[in-house]
């Protein structure tokens, strides 16, 4: 062990004065392993006193942040069988009662003398009673509890609380400080405004006042997001050289074909989105190309344009969709678009049976040109292409990161367009898809019928539900959509199963209603979906399993139940399943949300622009939820935020794409720390910086 004071950014945490092996393991998982990971381990939070309010001026309505000692607390029991913690809490102005309903395990971490910051709506029971929706427990006699100090709210976990870690924190913070050294150079962060990296982790760490921490904590996610900036655009530029592809010639026969059998013109997007891609499909690289665009946008035939310019070059095209479902609705499409210029697509998925398949993938095999639409079932197993091109994988969110990749080596080195339907502001998409380039759809076709969407409250429920049976008594069909399968303790959300047993024996009586959700086996889950399609269920009470492109014309009715549980992007996604025939359709959001949901949901009902929608998702909920975690980057990011944070990001692009551009490999003697750190962060970032 090293002896005291001579602490370096490399010594393992549990080595620490106050660590021993059980906090260094709480440590480790929160990402600390090295007395350096300290520093970046940053408080999600301030409290100043401008922010808190003396306990006698908290009034019924406000939502209060207050501090103050524990003077008397116990756990309650109510006739309903929940229990509740209660405090009573006191500042030198006064006291507040704070109750936290149905956590009676707080009475072992809360004690009498503790000095506890709360926050969160102060209601009438019995008089005043704070509701804290956070609480912070500063322990008792903490010297951050004394008034005009910024008090530093760490991230904890089991085992390590806020307040020990705020404490080891700040033990050894001088010597950590002095041993880091700044690894951007000081032109680019003098020329931004930003603080030194020294600086700016002590701005952060033991901030005099809120701005002081905001702008340390600006300079920390700055870095974060240059070195993003910079792995992502080093990746690109070595792919871009790497990977080599099929170079196809523009031939203009049967894609010129196509567009004159076209029942319609397309859009001014479609057109330009397709000169970007032949000009990738023409060119000597391969195309790794995004294909962004709302609901009904016409992606499906931007794909198809792209398979048969591959098609007439003598090579096989691949088209593929999540469900069995979809990819039969994009063979039926592109098999009637197709017919006039006399080409068959096949389809293969995984109810194809043996005697039908095995003469199918005989023909894969061979170097024949073919169109093919089918599922995963196209890569799996046996499948194998004698001469793919060209691969397009329709909501591409929905296949895992293997199924791509399989499909990646099916082929030599096919082209391959992914589409999205979740259209994102064009400098996010850049970062979130890495290396990818972006094409956007920002067009519909014309004629489309908006949807009505309206939101109704519990009390309407009657209304709504006759609504929906006078429709599908008119010969239309609707959807209801419940955000969970089976009612639960834990909340009291409808559930599918049980609406839809409600439902058939009530408002929807006699009439034909069908169940799908997640946990029904996908053979019969496609059996449900056909028979909707065919118009045998009129009714289908569903999870969200239906959101993907699902294209029933005569469905016109989307009732979605407790819609505040659903992200915009979601709604809109469910939304986009009606409005696809000649008849008005609807989309009606119906519970009893409260105030800022409610807000939000009006923002979906007034908007029918899946970027504006998804932009307001971004604002609300963050990336992990349009995108997964692992694809939002988020992983890269402990303290930036790529919506909050926009302009930053903005700004790190530039530096890291004028970095690169002076210095590509990074070995210029001025970018050596960045290096550094760049691979201390991130260790397998050096493979991209090898020379070579
Ligand atoms: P999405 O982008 O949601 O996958 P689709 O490709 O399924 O959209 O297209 C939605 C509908 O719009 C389809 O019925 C398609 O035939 C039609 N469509 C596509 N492009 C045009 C266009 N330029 N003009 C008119 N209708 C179009
Ligand atoms: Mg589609």
């Amino acid at each position: 062990m090293p002896p005291a004071g001579r602490v370096a950014l490399d010594t393992p945490v549990g080595y620490l004065k106050g660590v021993g092996p059980i906090r260094a393991e709480a440590f480790r998982k929160l990402g600390i392993t090295k007395a350096g990971d300290l520093l970046f381990h940053i408080p999600h939070r301030y409290e100043d006193a401008s922010s808190i309010t003396p306990i006698a001026s908290v009034e019924v309505g406000m939502d209060a942040t207050v501090v103050g000692k524990v003077i008397s607390k116990g756990v309650l029991p109510t006739r309903k069988g929940l229990r509740i913690f209660q405090a009573v809490v006191q500042d030198p102005s006064g006291m507040v009662e704070a109750a936290w309903p149905g956590q009676p395990f707080l009475d072992r971490s809360i004690d009498k003398g503790d000095v506890l910051l709360l926050s969160g709506p102060v209601r009438f029971y019995h008089g005043r009673q704070l509701a804290p929706r956070e609480y912070v427990n500063l322990g008792p006699d903490d010297p951050g509890a004394s008034p005009g100090r910024v008090f530093s709210v760490y991230p904890a976990t089991e085992g390590l609380t806020f307040r020990t870690i705020r404490s080891i924190i700040d033990a050894h913070l001088d010597q950590l400080l002095a041993k880091t050294t700044d690894h951007l150079p000081r032109a680019v962060s003098k020329q931004l405004g930003l603080p030194a990296l020294p600086d700016a982790l002590r701005m952060v760490h033991r901030p005099a006042s809120v701005r002081d921490a905001e702008q340390g904590r600006d300079r920390l996610a700055f870095d974060e997001l240059m070195f993003m900036q910079l792995l992502h655009r080093r990746a690109h530029s070595l792919a871009r050289t790497a990977r080599r592809g099929i170079r196809f010639v523009n031939r203009r026969e049967l894609t010129s074909k196509l567009k004159s059998e076209l029942p319609f013109e397309l859009t001014g997007a479609q057109v330009r989105v397709l000169r970007e891609i032949f000009a990738d499909m023409c060119g000597d690289r391969r195309m790794h190309r995004l294909l962004q665009g709302d609901v009904g946008s016409g992606k499906t035939i931007v794909a198809l344009f792209a398979a048969l310019l591959a098609y007439e070059n003598g090579y096989q095209a691949a088209i593929m969709a999540p469900t069995e479902l979809l990819a039969e609705q994009h063979y039926r499409t592109l098999s009637r678009l197709l017919a006039p210029l006399g080409i068959e697509p096949l389809l293969l998925t995984g109810s194809v049976k043996t005697k039908v398949r095995t003469p199918l993938e005989a023909r894969l095999k061979t170097e024949e040109p073919v169109i093919a639409i089918g599922t995963h079932a196209l890569v799996q197993g046996t499948t194998a292409f004698g001469r793919l091109g060209f691969v397009a994988i329709d909501e591409q969110h929905r296949f895992g990161v293997e199924q791509r990749a399989a499909l990646a080596k099916k082929g030599q080195a096919p082209d391959v367009l992914l589409l999205s339907a979740t259209p994102i502001p064009r400098s996010l998409a850049l970062t979130v898809y890495g290396d990818l380039d972006v094409s956007t759809l920002d067009e519909r076709p014309p004629g489309r019928r908006p949807v009505a969407t309206v939101l109704r409250r519990e009390r309407g429920r009657g209304k709504v539900l006759s609504f929906v049976r006078s429709q599908v008594e008119e010969g239309r069909q609707a959807y209801v959509v419940y955000p969970v399968i089976e009612e639960s303790e834990k909340t009291d959300l409808k559930a599918a199963t049980t609406m839809y047993e409600q439902l058939s024996a009530g408002a929807f009586s006699g009439l034909h209603v069908a169940l799908l959700h997640g946990r029904i086996p996908s053979d019969q889950r496609e059996s449900v979906m056909r028979q909707f399609r065919d118009g045998e269920i009129a009714i289908l009470v569903a999870t969200t399993v239906i959101e993907v492109g699902i294209d029933v014309a005569n469905a016109t009715v989307m009732l979605i139940e407790h819609p505040e549980r659903f992200g915009l992007s979601q709604l809109h996604q469910l939304r986009g399943r009606v409005g696809r025939g000649a008849e008005s359709s609807y989309c009606i959001l119906l519970g009893d949300a409260g105030e800022e949901s409610m807000q939000r949901l009006e923002l979906f009902a007034s908007t029918d622009d899946g970027f504006e929608i998804a932009r307001a998702d971004l604002r609300i909920r963050g990336m992990g939820d349009l995108f997964g975690q692992q694809q939002s980057g988020e992983a890269l990011l402990r303290i930036a935020d790529l919506v909050r944070d926009e302009k930053l990001n903005e700004l790190a692009r530039q530096a890291a794409e004028e970095t690169l551009a002076a210095d590509p490999g990074l070995e210029k003697p001025q970018n050596a720390g960045l290096k550094r750190a760049l691979s201390a962060r991130f260790p397998r970032a050096l493979e991209l910086f090898r020379v070579g």
